[in-house]
C-alpha cells in the first residue's frame, strides 16, 4: 500500500513531460483570449454569482476581484493580445455527457486527460509564429514556452487540433463592415493550406498526423450572429473566391513554363479538391483534414461552450 501511496504522491507532483496540445487560432476580435479564460476558469465560474456588468468603455476600472473559489464572470477583461498564452486543462476521459468545462474533476473524482490550450495572436503580423507550428513535416509540435514566456513548459508538446475562433456577428457576405468575411477567410485558407502542404509533403507512405480543425463560431448570443450553417457556407463560398483567385497565379506561372516551381506536384498550391469549382470543408478530407463548424458563445445567452469543449476533449 505504502509503495502505491508513495507512487501516486510521487507521479501527482511529477509534471507531465508530453501534454497533448490545442491551438487556438484565428482573427483578432473573435474571442480566443475570452474562451481561452473561460475554459481556464471551468468549475470556479459561476454566473449565478453575477454582479454588475463592468463598463467595458471605461478600461480604467480596477480590475474585478478574482474572488474564489467561484467567479461571476465567464471571461478576465481581456487585453490585447500580443503575446500568447497557455493554460493547462483536463478534460474527463469517461465519456459521460454530463461532464462539461464547467465539472470539478477533482471533486468527481472523474479519470481526466490533461492538455494545453495555446493562445495565438490574431494580429495579422504575428500569424507568420502561428503557422509556423503547422509547417513541420511530421507531427506537429509546438514549444509553449517559446509561444508564453510565462509558461514554465520546455519541452515540445503534441498539436492535436486546432481551433479557428470566427466572430459569427462579423460573417455577413454582404455587410457593409469591415470586411470581416473576407479577412477571416483569408486566414482560415492560410491555416488550411499549411496544413494541406504538410500532407503533402509526408515522407514516403507515412502519412502525418492529421490536425482536425474545429471553426468555432462564436458570439452566437447576439441577434445579429450568422447561425452555424450560415457561417460554414459563407466562409466556403469565400474560400472559393481566394482559391480562384490564388490559383490564377499560380497557373499563369505554371502555363508560362520552365521557371518557379515545376517540381510542385499538380494542384499542390490548389486548396481542396483539384479542379472542384466550389469549395467545400468535405475535400479537405482528401488530406485526412476534418473540419467541423460548430456554433457557440462566450458571453451571454445562448448555445454556450460545451459543445467545442466536447469536440476538443474527443480530440486531445
Ligand atoms: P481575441 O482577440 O480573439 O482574443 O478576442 P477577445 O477574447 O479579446 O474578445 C474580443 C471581444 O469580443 C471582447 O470584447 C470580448 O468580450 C468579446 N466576446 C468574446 N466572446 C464573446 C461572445 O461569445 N459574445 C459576445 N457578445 N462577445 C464576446
Amino acid at each position: 500500500f505504502i509503495p502505491v501511496l508513495l507512487h501516486l504522491l510521487f507521479s501527482a507532483t511529477t509534471p507531465y513531460t508530453t501534454l497533448p496540445s490545442v491551438l487556438l487560432i484565428g482573427p483578432p476580435g473573435a474571442g480566443k483570449t475570452a474562451l481561452l479564460t473561460l475554459f481556464e476558469r471551468g468549475p470556479l465560474y459561476n454566473p449565478d454569482n453575477r454582479k454588475e456588468p463592468d463598463d467595458q468603455e471605461n478600461p480604467d476600472n480596477e480590475e474585478p476581484p478574482l474572488d474564489k473559489p467561484t467567479v461571476a464572470d465567464p471571461v478576465a477583461k481581456t487585453h490585447t493580445s500580443q503575446v500568447p498564452s497557455t493554460v493547462e486543462l483536463a478534460v474527463a476521459t469517461d465519456p459521460n455527457p454530463s461532464t462539461t468545462y464547467r465539472t470539478d474533476l477533482d471533486a468527481t473524482g472523474a479519470t481526466a486527460k490533461k492538455f494545453l490550450l495555446v493562445d495565438t495572436p490574431g494580429h495579422p503580423k504575428l500569424r507568420r509564429h502561428a503557422l509556423s507550428h503547422l509547417q513541420g513535416s511530421s507531427s506537429p509540435t509546438i514549444t509553449p514556452s517559446a509561444l508564453s514566456p510565462s509558461s514554465s513548459e520546455t519541452h515540445k508538446s503534441k498539436l492535436k487540433a486546432l481551433v479557428f475562433v470566427v466572430d459569427a456577428a462579423a460573417l455577413g457576405a454582404d455587410s457593409d463592415d469591415t470586411g470581416g468575411l473576407a479577412a477571416t477567410a483569408e486566414y482560415l485558407y492560410d491555416v488550411l493550406i499549411t496544413l494541406q502542404k504538410r500532407f503533402h509533403r509526408r515522407s514516403g507512405s507515412r502519412a502525418p498526423a492529421s490536425v482536425p480543425v474545429l471553426v468555432a463560431a462564436n458570439k452566437l448570443d447576439l441577434f445579429t450572429a450568422l447561425p452555424a450553417a450560415l457561417v460554414k457556407s459563407n466562409l466556403e463560398a469565400e474560400l472559393g473566391r481566394i482559391r480562384k483567385t490564388r490559383s490564377k497565379g499560380l497557373l499563369d506561372s505554371g502555363e508560362g513554363g520552365g521557371d518557379g516551381d515545376a517540381g510542385a506536384e499538380e494542384g499542390e498550391g490548389w486548396l481542396g479538391g483539384y479542379g472542384t469549382e466550389k469549395f467545400s470543408f468535405k475535400e479537405m478530407m482528401e488530406f485526412d483534414i476534418e473540419v467541423e463548424v460548430i456554433g457557440g458563445n462566450v458571453l451571454g445567452e445562448g448555445p454556450g461552450a460545451d459543445k467545442w469543449w466536447k469536440w476538443i476533449g474527443e480530440r486531445v
